[in-house]
């Protein structure tokens, strides 16, 4: 069963309509798609949705259309800074996209350039002392969203390749993150194996580093892999990659979503 549950479209900052990225999903024999628009957020953003209503309506007229031949599910990628959606979702995705430092929004993930000037602005140049922010949000995404999977955990390594930035490997660096683990093991959440920066460009391997997600199969947390894509050609991008990468740091199932909810598969 191949499902892709982390999407973007036109409601959002993706290039193609939902109906769009149904065909490529049905030419591509997958067998469930779901939808997770970016819920507005505070501050505003230019890539969150702008009428979740007509986003809803979409997704919910699609899945009837195309009921038989792909399973859809309706799905949200939540901020942590996102207000609560009291609308009822078939599964959300909680994220951090941004810190919070001396009142200000910082984004995580805007570009290598903002991220650098943030650092040096806000934090001294300590790349250390920003990743213990960000893991603190990181580690209450999943209280703050109500969120089944947890997005995109080490998001702020997307600039990072090749370790050129800061080092995965400092001890401040992993006990931030550790803790952050720990706190969403207790959630019960799932985390994802997330391809998207290798689609964009960014990143040769996906989120998150393997010493992270070896710790993550220690403390038994679930995964399933997405590809966080922008477009209909990047449904699958990079999907046999981090399967493997998921069974070299010792897992052997994911986790994929059904009618009946979400339960263990093989991984393939
Ligand atoms: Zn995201
Ligand atoms: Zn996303």
């Amino acid at each position: 069963m191949i499902q892709n549950l982390h999407t973007h479209t036109t409601f959002c900052d993706g290039k193609n309509t939902p109906e769009e990225m149904v065909q490529a999903a049905i030419s591509l024999g997958m067998d469930s798609l779901g939808f997770s628009g970016h819920a507005p957020m505070e501050p505003p953003g230019n890539w969150t949705m702008t009428d979740v209503a007509a986003y809803r309506r979409e997704v919910l007229r699609l899945r009837e259309k195309y009921a038989g031949r792909l399973e859809i599910f309706l799905g949200l990628e939540q901020d942590i800074d996102s207000p609560p959606q009291p609308d009822p979702w078939d599964y959300v995705i909680g994220s951090v996209h941004q810190v919070w430092k001396d009142g200000q929004a910082l984004p995580v993930d805007d570009s290598q350039e903002v991220f650098l000037h943030n650092v040096e602005t806000f934090y001294g140049g300590d790349c250390y002392a920003f990743a213990g922010d960000y893991y603190r949000r990181v580690g209450e995404v999943a209280e703050r969203t109500g969120c089944q999977i947890v997005g995109h955990f080490d998001l702020m390594t997307k600039f990072n390749e090749g370790d050129r930035l800061f080092d995965i490997a400092h001890p401040r660096y992993m006990a931030a993150a550790l803790e952050a683990l720990d706190r969403l093991a207790s959630q019960g959440v799932i985390l994802e194996i997330n391809t998207g920066a290798i689609s964009r460009g960014y990143r040769t391997a996906p989120y998150p580093a393997p010493p992270l997600l070896r710790a993550m199969g220690e403390r038994n947390i679930p995964i399933c892999i997405t590809s966080d894509c922008h477009s209909a050609q990047d449904l699958l991008c990079a999907f046999p990659q981090a399967a493997e990468l998921a069974r070299c740091c010792g897992y052997r199932e994911q986790m994929q979503l059904t009618a009946e909810g979400f339960h263990p598969v093989e991984l393939v």
